[in-house]
């Protein structure tokens, strides 16, 4: 027999996985759901024209588990999924592709919540509500959630001010120079929030009429996107792309820390073992951007419970993960171990904790 599903690594402990398609809108969509331990299972929709369904399943097997992880440790009452559209964002969308899709996750009973991701929109997301209740990330209504960028951003800030409190026994950022790749939706209201607490700010973009925007407004050196990575900073910030902590990237950084919102920065793991011994501090990117998806998770709540979005909930569960983020940095002083292993460790006592609890209940009834 040839390599299936169940030969992937990255099918392991998947309580799910679900393939749909509707011949009239030509929908091909694959829902992964990691784990319902902690809750229903909650990650965005990615729109992609991958080159094969393999490669599609491979990816949405991986995004998965990673939200269970992500969910986690911002101890949210919600599991890990994630789901595919397979085709071209550009050309392919519809609203009647949405309302399949929307139709598809609505089998599922809500053991999945999708939201946006790549390729994604609200518009799109708006347009599965139409037919089911288990879509998050809507602009209108008393349950919405809006835009989870400047929520994001205050956990990266807060975050960053914990690492300066840590290196340089200070409690603002006077005297110090972050290197800030990306000033998109995140990065631009982290700029702002670095600036204001007294940090001297180096940044770059592709999109050099944004940048100039908000070098002007923050006092900010600009550079090449190649230059950002050899910047004497303290701290470097990488908000944009994935993986840009790799083997090419690490000899050029001098700073003492990265923290930063862009997801997957490490572009393998032993990346983080590597800036573990040379004494950089590494802030584990799904922790400290886990903003995003705790304001997601306040629109759950609202829709679970038939009230309104709280943001008095949504500063709760941030002040919870910054209390996680120094825990981790506790704990990898003291077992001398990487925090992006101590961040998983933690995600995946959670999870683990909340299984064993829903089987003793099991057990009970
Ligand atoms: P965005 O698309 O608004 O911003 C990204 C910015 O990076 C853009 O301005 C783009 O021009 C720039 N960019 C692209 N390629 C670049 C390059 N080679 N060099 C420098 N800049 C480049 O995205 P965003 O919502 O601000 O998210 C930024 C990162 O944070 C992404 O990795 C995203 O997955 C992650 N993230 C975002 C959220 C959120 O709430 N938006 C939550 C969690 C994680």
């Amino acid at each position: 027999m040839g390599k299936t599903l169940f030969d992937s690594p990255s099918f392991a402990n998947h309580e799910g996985v679900h393939a749909f398609t509707d011949e009239k809108t030509g929908l091909k969509a694959i829902v992964a759901v990691h784990s319902t331990a902690r809750g229903p299972a909650c990650g965005g929709t990615r729109m992609w024209n991958y080159a094969s369904a393999e490669e599609a399943l491979e990816d949405v097997l991986r995004l998965s588990k990673g939200m269970s992880y992500k969910n986690a440790i911002a101890d949210l009452e919600m599991g890990g999924g994630k789901s595919v559209i397979i085709g071209d964002s550009k050309t392919q969308k519809t609203p009647e592709l949405f309302h399949a899709f929307g139709r598809a996750v609505d089998t599922l009973g809500g053991i999945y919540y999708a939201a946006e991701d790549v390729g994604v929109s609200v518009s799109d997301i708006a347009e599965a509500r139409k037919v089911t209740p288990y879509v998050l990330g809507l602009s209108d209504g008393p349950e919405a959630s809006g835009d989870p960028s400047p929520v994001t951003a205050e956990g990266v800030f807060r975050s960053t001010l914990v690492v300066a409190r840590r290196l340089w026994k200070q409690d603002d950022l006077t005297g110090l120079t972050v290197a800030l790749q990306g000033i998109g939706h995140v990065g631009g209201y982290l700029a702002d929030k670095l600036h204001a607490a007294g940090a001297k700010l180096v940044m770059t973009d592709v999109n050099t009429a944004l940048l100039a925007e908000v070098a002007a407004r923050t006092n900010a050196e600009i550079v090449a996107p190649d230059a950002i990575y050899d910047v004497k900073a303290d701290i470097y910030a990488p908000c944009a792309l994935g993986a840009t902590l790799n083997p090419q990237t690490l000899d050029r950084l001098t700073v003492k820390a990265v923290v930063g919102a862009a997801n997957n920065q490490l572009a393998t793991p032993d990346i983080g073992d590597i800036l573990f011994q040379r004494g950089v501090l590494y802030a584990p990117d799904y922790v400290v951007n886990g903003g995003g998806i705790i304001n997601v998770a306040a629109e759950m709540n609202a829709r679970l419970s038939g009230g309104a979005y709280d943001p008095a909930w949504v500063e709760a569960k941030l002040a919870r993960l910054i209390e996680t983020f120094e825990e981790i940095l506790d704990r990898s002083a003291a077992e001398g171990r990487s925090t992006h292993l101590i961040a998983d460790a933690i995600a995946e006592a959670r999870i683990q904790a909340a299984a064993d609890a829903k089987a003793e209940l099991q057990r009970a009834a």
